[in-house]
């Protein structure tokens, strides 16, 4: 059998690289067709002179020159979405609205998508909806609560009818426990000092808010369609219950395995089999017991912000991404604190009239908005 050709795009962060390690325990069964990066031309050349891709994709100038006299032979394009060409499999792990391109390319050609790049199926859901109708166009989620509920989707043959809600689990993040008061000043590396999973900085401060579960439902809503009301959200401090899936008749189907994103990333790469590589297998020795109480909805303000976000629909979602990214951003960089980050996001919303997105131009030009109006608070 041919080997399966996997472009990962955003190969020089935290999922990319994971996708790498996987496809090394996998032997023959994949090859990296084309890897594509934002501007971290050293890690991309040493990448493609281990792999050997056909095509790779540097979206910055500078960095692009760099790599092209690097890697003679290769070709080296601008745009993301180009990786696309050649894979039969796209893992899109590029960080933020900029994965957009990628997502929409790889499933206007039909073909399969591991999608660790939440923030585009949530700006642009109502635009990404009808391409996956496209022949051959799957999506494979690569986040470890929706993997698991597609995982748990599996056990019943009729999920449009026989779901009661979907419960994702949320490991709590560093600043479980915490009240507002105590997390006033919380500096950088205190959001980032994750208990359970290793991830990339913005993911990890969205953790410490909770937007990152907010996002989660909004994104459950849109790959499974279930109502965000029909999505709940459970604090489980192991990050072992990945999430679960509860059935008309009561019964709830969970998914369970140490914290490992190549697990995830595994189970895209073989949709619809699974890999031979095992990731995150449970020793039962050393776990001793699975704890879960309800989020904090008060103090973790962004939680209930991405649930109003879900059910006004339309450009609200585009709306909460963005004006988040570009807090998380500040806050990153030292120039806002993080209750600023739940504050300025609302602020945002409440000033973005909610439209219905019918083209990426219209996705656009709402992100572009919301950014500009974070922006113009930041500067306040
Ligand atoms: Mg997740």
């Amino acid at each position: 059998m041919n080997p399966v050709r996997v472009a990962i795009a955003g190969s020089s962060g935290s999922i990319g690289t994971q996708t790498l390690d996987v496809i090394a325990a996998e032997g023959d069964a994949y090859v990296v067709s084309a890897l594509a990066v934002n501007a971290s031309a050293d890690v991309v050349i040493a990448q493609a002179k281990k792999w050997k891709p056909e095509v790779v994709a540097v979206a910055d100038g500078a960095a692009r020159t760099t790599v092209r006299d690097a890697l003679p032979g290769v070709q080296v394009v601008a745009e993301l979405e180009s990786v696309v060409d050649v894979a039969d499999v796209v893992i899109n792990g590029v960080v933020g609205f900029a994965g957009l391109p990628v997502t929409l390319a790889t499933l206007r050609q039909g073909k399969r998508l591991g999608l660790a790049n939440k923030e585009s199926l949530i700006a642009a859901g109502p635009v990404v909806a009808p391409l996956r109708d496209v022949p051959g166009a799957i999506i494979v989620p690569v986040d470890s609560e929706h993997c698991a509920i597609h995982q748990c989707l599996r056990s019943s043959n009729q999920p449009g009818r026989e779901v009661a809600r979907l419960v994702l689990t949320a490991s709590g993040g560093p600043f479980r426990g915490r009240t507002a008061e105590s997390l006033k000043d919380v500096t950088v590396d205190e959001a980032l000092s994750h208990p359970t999973w290793k991830m990339g900085p913005k993911i990890t401060v969205d953790s410490s808010t909770l937007m990152n579960k907010g996002l989660e439902v909004i994104e459950a809503h849109e790959l499974f369609g279930i109502h965000v009301d029909n999505i709940d959200v459970v604090v489980h401090p192991q990050s072992v219950v990945h999430s679960m899936v509860e059935y008309t008749d009561g019964s709830t189907i969970a998914q369970l395995s140490m914290p490992d994103m190549r697990l995830p990333i595994g189970y895209a790469l073989g949709y619809p089999s699974r890999i031979t590589s095992a990731f995150g297998s449970i020793d039962w020795a050393s776990l001793s017991r699975l704890d879960f109480e309800l989020p904090d909805r008060s103090t973790f303000r962004c939680l209930d912000l991405a649930y109003a976000a879900g059910r006004a629909g339309g450009t609200a979602p585009a709306c909460l991404s963005a004006a988040n990214e570009v807090v998380v951003e500040a806050f990153l960089a030292g120039q806002v604190r993080w209750p600023d980050i739940a504050h300025v996001t609302e602020h945002v919303m409440a000033q973005h009239h909610v439209s219905q997105p019918y083209s990426v131009d219209d996705v656009l030009a709402a992100d572009a908005e919301s950014r500009r109006l974070a922006t113009e608070a930041l500067t306040r």
